[in-house]
């Protein structure tokens, strides 16, 4: 059940909040139930729904102008704020209701020639339903319970036996100016109506105020779902993670498929999986029950997990790598074919998306969804994972019989979406997982920054917790604080990483630590110590993401931070040269080993930068021995210019997308020719 958790309290502080800003009670309440509504998955889920307030702005003349707030794109309920509500002049809206036609792009000019405030972003394409209907608070949401009753072929019966006349019924019609103005006029010709069920879509609610309109929502949803809790069985909740012993085999089988079937060289793969018994349970009976292609619970659902899900077979998992591509590749022709089908018959030219899928259905096992990033995989996984809630709910019920071929292929390639694809701009690491160690250094974090503003999804460890937390990287960046010397622990990481991320694409092995001492008085145990940080830790990340680069055949890449002593000896340095030298060896074998198999391995040799090897102390003691500054002693290189954390880290980002480099090392010294390489 749906909680009412609209609190007076909380409201009240809204409406106190918002008054010191000189914002009316009215929208910081529409702000307030906004959110609630947002931050249930049950009614809306990442970025869906929408909701708006008819109210009065004042313009530069000091007159009353009747204005619609209604949420704009790019903002998501759960913390919508004010600007997410942008206001539009209501009565050049209202007018448009005389029209017979209005095309998409007419819509959304139209809209924004009335917005109040034209830095605004675009007002929802549901704005001309939220305008039409003469309420002053409208909410909209694609709540579960409603799309199960939405998506059954006979709703109205149902709908009459719960509800009486107080909800009206809307058949389905893409989201737009013509659905705006039919749902306008069912809602005018049934006055008792306070909400429209919108077949195989959602549901709109309205009232006096944010609250009415909250509270009708949530009784009017819970009543669906109390109809549907007495006819299904329970659906079970998402369950704590649990490895399963063929997991990742199975993603590694997954991975391979993307990678051998892709156009592109390097695809971006990030898996999210959802292991719950109770969705898998509901999954194996719809694969068996051969309800896997009817379609998505709410239209909008198309463009993120497209029309139908890839189900993997049982018998298909057994019969190996050969067999899955094979599944693949069929789905992959079906969704050609449901391109070329309707795009030969749409009125403008079509741009085909990405052809793979975004959800698989793995029988006795769960569900995946795959994304360009950590965050497009979560949102795909939820909102797959909706939609066997959907699919079960509305089988218990008659069927679910959703809106399909050319319906949802409008949807997916709608003009609007097209026009957001074409703006986009895709950064050259995009979604790559990459894992980055000794990163709370002063190299490390210049490696994490440069990275994430590349786009990469960035896993960035280091052994010192209070440096990490201290680190200032962006929310994005996933803290690890372990030791890269403790076996075990590595081992579990990386499986740990399987798990969470489906793998990884780019290890750039940073941690380094300085051993100084003449070779001849050290004690084994420091140089044992110094080859196990130096060089084991790299070696046995090295080993264990090599392995599992040759599973998933996903040409990952490996970048190694060595240091100009692996040829250059300093005085004292041997114990830090000695492990630092076998790096450099080790980055050309691999490079010989795994060239193969599309992996790259590569280094870098840098030399005198600030960081925790190189603390000021240290370089005020180093720039006097030699009778110069501390300044001249940073910049003594051929360039005369100070090497810093900055440039190493861009050189790595440079080394990601030399194609054609490997068993490479490049030298960020600022110019040394004792140190400079064959
Ligand atoms: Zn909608």
């Amino acid at each position: 059940m749906i909680e009412d958790r609209w609190v007076d309290k909380d409201a009240n502080d809204f409406v106190k909040r918002y008054q010191e800003k000189g914002i009316s009670s009215d929208l910081a309440l529409r702000v307030y139930t906004s959110r609630l509504i947002g931050s249930d998955p049950d009614l809306v889920m990442h970025g869906g729904g929408n909701t708006s307030c008819k109210t009065e702005v004042e313009d530069l003349f000091g007159d009353k102008q009747k204005v619609i707030c209604v949420k704009g794109s790019g903002w998501d309920l759960a913390t919508i704020e004010l600007p997410g509500f942008p206001a539009l002049k209501l009565e050049p809206l209202l007018n448009l209701r005389k029209l017979e036609m209005l095309s998409d792009k007419d819509m959304v000019n139209v809209q924004r020639m009335n917005l109040i405030n034209q830095a605004s972003p675009n007002p929802s394409i549901e704005t001309l339903l939220h305008a039409f209907l003469p309420h002053k608070v409208v909410d909209h949401t694609h709540a579960t319970a409603i799309l199960s009753l939405a998506n059954i072929p006979e709703p109205k019966a149902i709908l009459h036996e719960i509800f009486g006349d107080s909800l009206a019924l809307v058949p389905y019609i893409m989201p737009g100016f013509s659905l705006a103005k039919i749902a306008a006029e069912i809602a005018e010709n049934n006055p008792q109506a306070k909400g429209l069920v919108l077949l195989k879509h959602g549901h709109f609610t309205w009232g006096k105020s944010a609250k009415e309109s909250y509270s009708r929502l949530i009784e009017q949803t819970n009543l669906v779902e109390k109809w549907f809790s007495d006819r299904r069985r329970k659906i079970g909740r998402r369950s704590k993670k649990g490895l399963k012993s063929n997991y990742r085999l199975l993603i590694s089988r997954i991975k391979k498929s993307f990678f051998d079937l892709s156009e592109e060289p390097a695809p971006t793969v990030v898996i999210k999986t959802c292991i719950d018994d109770g969705i898998s349970a509901q999954i194996d009976k719809h694969i068996v029950n051969g309800i896997t292609d009817r379609g998505v619970a709410t239209p909008d659902h198309v463009i993120r997990i497209k029309p139908k899900p890839w189900v993997l077979t049982k018998s298909t998992q057994r019969a190996g790598q050969k067999a899955i591509n094979d599944s693949l590749k069929s789905y992959i022709s079906d969704y050609k074919n449901y391109f070329n089908k309707w795009s030969a018959k749409a009125d403008e030219s079509k741009i085909m998306l990405d052809p793979k899928p975004k959800v698989i259905w793995v029988e006795g096992f769960g569900l995946i969804g795959i994304g360009g990033s950590i965050k497009e995989a979560k949102i795909i996984m939820d909102i797959a994972i909706q939609n066997v809630s959907v699919i079960t709910a509305s089988e218990s019920a008659g069927g679910f019989h959703p809106v399909k071929n050319q319906d949802l292929f409008d949807m997916e390639y709608w003009s609007l979406e097209q026009s957001k694809l074409k703006k986009s701009i895709s950064l050259p690491l995009k979604g790559k997982i990459t894992l980055v160690t000794g990163a709370a250094g002063a190299i490390g974090t210049a490696i994490v920054n440069s990275f994430t503003e590349a786009g990469a999804e960035v896993i960035a460890v280091d052994i010192n917790k209070r440096k990490l937390e201290q680190s200032g990287f962006g929310a994005n960046v996933q803290k690890r604080n372990f030791d890269v010397t403790d076996e075990k622990t590595v081992e579990n990481f990386i499986e740990d990483l399987v798990h969470d991320f489906g793998g990884i694409d780019i290890l750039v092995s940073n941690v380094g630590a300085a051993f100084q001492s003449p070779l001849i008085e050290i004690e084994m145990d420091d140089l044992r110590r110094s080859f196990e940080i130096n060089f084991f830790s790299h070696f046995r990340l090295a080993k264990l993401i090599g392995q599992l680069f040759i599973e998933q055949g996903n040409k990952g890449q490996m970048l190694f931070n060595i240091s100009k002593q692996a040829v250059n000896p300093g005085y004292n340095f041997g114990a830090y040269g000695l492990p630092k030298s076998t790096l450099m060896f080790l980055v050309k074998q691999l490079a010989l080993e795994l060239g193969s198999y599309g992996i790259r391995v590569n280094g870098i040799n840098a030399d005198r930068i600030r960081s925790g090897m190189l603390t000021e102390e240290f370089i005020a003691e180093r720039a006097k021995s030699r009778g110069m500054s501390a300044e001249q002693y940073m910049s003594g290189n051929l360039l005369n210019e100070e090497v810093e954390a900055r440039h190493v880290a861009k050189a790595f980002i440079d080394l990601c997308l030399l194609e054609r480099t490997t068993g490479h090392v490049i030298s960020v010294d600022g110019g040394n020719i004792e140190a400079s390489l064959r």
